[in-house]
Formats: C-alpha cells, structure tokens, sequence
C-alpha cells in the first residue's frame, strides 16, 4: 500500500486533507492523524471491520483496548453509560478539560464494538483539542478510535515525519498537522462516587492533565503502575515495557553509579542540561539531547520527549541514558515512560 502525506499548510490542502481523511474513514479505512498528545491511527470507532485495521497496521495485541474519541462533548451518551451518581462530576470535568488531553473511563454503551475495548465493560473516551482532528471527526459524524500512530511498544510519533518511520506502507494517508503541543499521550482517569464529599479520581495513566490539575474535582489518587513483567497490570493495556527505542534505554537515577564500558558508544537524554547535574562530562557521549535547556521546564521537556528519543534511537549509539527528571507535574508521566522504555 502507497502512504499518502498530505500537508495542510494552506487553507486549500487543508480542506483538501480533510476530506481525503474522511472519505477514507467512510470507506471503513484507517489514517493518522494529528491531535495535540501525539498522532492517532483513526478509524470509525462503531466499525468493527475499520477497527481491525487499527489493530493490524499498528501490530497491537487484541487485549489493548483504545481510545474513542467524540466531536462533541453532548456525544458522550453515544459510547458511554454515565452512572447517576457520578453525572455532575463528569459534566464539571468534561466542561474544564474537554476538548484536551484527558480521558475518562466509563461504563461502555451497547453500540461500541467489544473489539474497541477489548472485550471490556468500560469505554474511554476524549474529545481532542487539535483543529485538524475535529474537523474530520466532526465531518465524519462518527466517533473514532485513535491510538497512537505507531508500532505496538515504540516510541509514540509526534509528527507526520515520525508516523512515517513507524506505517509508511501500511496505511493510505497521514495527515500533516505539524508538531503535537502536548507531546505526549493523554492523562487517563476513572471516577468512583465516595459517600462524603468530592468522587475519588483515580489517575490510570499519566500525563499532560496533572494531579495538580485533577485536584479541585476530586480526591486524585494514582494507579499503581509498576509491575513486574509476568504480573497482570491493574491498568489494560499498560505494559512495563513501552515505548521503547530499539537502542537499548538505561535510567541513571544517580551520575555516579556511571561506569562506561571500553569501545560502547553511548547517547544522554538529558533533563535541562545543566552541568551542574552531573551528566553533562560523564563520557564523551556520541550524542546528548537536552529536554528542556536550561529552565528544565517539564511542559517543554514533554513536548520534545518522544522526538528527542527518537533522534537519539537513531543516532548510532550502543545505548541512551537518560538523566532522571523531578517526579511532579508533567515529570509524573515522564518518569513513568522512562521506566517503561527501560524495562525489557
Ligand atoms: P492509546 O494507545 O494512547 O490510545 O491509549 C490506549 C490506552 O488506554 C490503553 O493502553 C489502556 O491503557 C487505556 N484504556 C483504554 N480503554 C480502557 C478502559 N476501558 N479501561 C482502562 N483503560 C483503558
Ligand atoms: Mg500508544
């Protein structure tokens, strides 16, 4: 299959992306396309068929379900069933955040294709903040099922270049929306109703959307996230080892436990660059990327987090350490897809 890239630098090939998008969607095909996290593989989410496709381009196990995304928010009852007792809450952190990086956890409504939650009674579900997106979901009037853009376990494409490397010759079309703003893959939450007071937001994957940010809707709890391999994950589809470079990762939580191998080249992911921390002359590195010079900004440091992998994936080296990074804010889900392209 030829893979079309289709840029919308123009209001004319914008439209004429879109409607490219959307004719394929109809025809039960799936595209990439940009959202403001990462890129998404899309396809109509009520179509199981389309659906499959998802599964097969990106080589993803059956048992991880996806994110269903919505035009509008008044969609929701389409996919999902709200409980009664948590209507409110929803609403009021639908309101806030939606369109945006957060994903909810819901009872699924009947109509959702039990291959799209991998046979679970639960549906999560997003409204995405991209411009490009919701004008093909919107024109498709359908909700779409949208997984990152890459091959099951690698890093996460965050630009059309990206989604290249991972589905060229897979997929027919990858719309050239730029680079994604967030950088990395939306916060997704369950709400439970608690007897007294606010629901008890429990935070199933890190990300863009903060414990901080979460905090004045409810009690803000996270997953647990770190097993083991062989242990089932508490959270579906959550793998310990993810978004992994080919190159192999090692986390170097202190400078010093350093010992460089003789004739292995090695790469620094590093978190502002700071000589100060440590990293900076531990080796002569063949190639070091900063996150965020400087400031060690975690916002910035997310933005760039999946390209500066990738590039240091590609760069030649035998391995990538990577400098630790402070575990609030956006670091939560930093660390915690560190960790994850570290494991084996
Ligand atoms: P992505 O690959 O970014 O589309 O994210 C999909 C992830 O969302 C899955 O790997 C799961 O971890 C999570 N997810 C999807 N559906 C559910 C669900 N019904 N319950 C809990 N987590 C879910
Ligand atoms: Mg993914």
């Amino acid at each position: 299959m030829q893979t079309v890239v289709a840029p919308t630098d123009h209001p004319d090939r914008l439209k004429d992306a879109v409607s490219q998008a959307v004719d394929l969607l109809k025809r039960g095909e799936c595209v990439a396309l940009p959202t403001e996290t990462v890129y998404g593989l899309a396809a109509d989410a009520m179509n199981p068929e389309a659906v499959a496709k998802i599964f097969a381009a990106k080589e993803r196990p059956a048992f991880d379900p996806l994110i269903v995304h919505l035009s509008h928010r008044d969609r929701l009852e389409e996919v999902a069933m709200v409980p009664e007792e948590i209507a409110k809450d929803v609403a009021r952190i639908t309101e806030h955040f939606w369109p945006g990086p957060l994903t909810l956890v819901l009872p699924k409504s009947a109509a959702v294709p039990d291959l799209v939650t991998s046979g679970l009674p639960t549906v999560a579900v997003r409204m995405s903040a991209n411009p490009i997106f919701r004008r093909v979901v919107t024109s498709l009037a359908q909700p779409l099922a949208a997984p990152s853009a890459n091959r099951f376990g690698r890093i996460s494409p965050t630009s059309a270049a990206a989604v290249v490397k991972e589905l060229d010759g897979r997929i027919p079309l990858i719309v050239d929306g730029g680079a994604c703003h967030a950088g990395i893959e939306s916060t997704i939450i369950s709400i439970t109703p608690r007897k007294e007071g606010k629901p008890l937001i429990r935070v199933l994957r890190a990300g863009p959307v903060t414990k901080e940010d979460l905090q004045p809707f409810g009690k803000v709890e996270f997953a647990n996230h770190h097993t083991e391999a062989g242990e089932k994950p508490e959270v579906p589809g959550q793998m310990p080892s993810h978004y992994a470079p080919r190159t192999p990762l090692r986390l170097l939580e202190k400078p010093e436990d350093f010992q460089p191998e003789e004739g292995k080249r090695y790469a620094l992911l590093s978190y502002r660059g700071g000589e100060e921390d440590g990293y900076l002359f531990l080796t002569d590195w063949l190639q070091s990327l900063t996150l965020s010079p400087g400031s060690g900004k975690l916002p910035e440091a997310a933005v760039r987090f999946f390209h500066c992998l990738r590039a240091l994936d590609e760069c030649g080296a035998d391995e990538i350490v990577a400098e630790p990074l402070p575990e609030r804010g956006m670091g939560v889900a930093l660390m915690e897809k560190l960790r994850r392209a570290a494991a084996k």
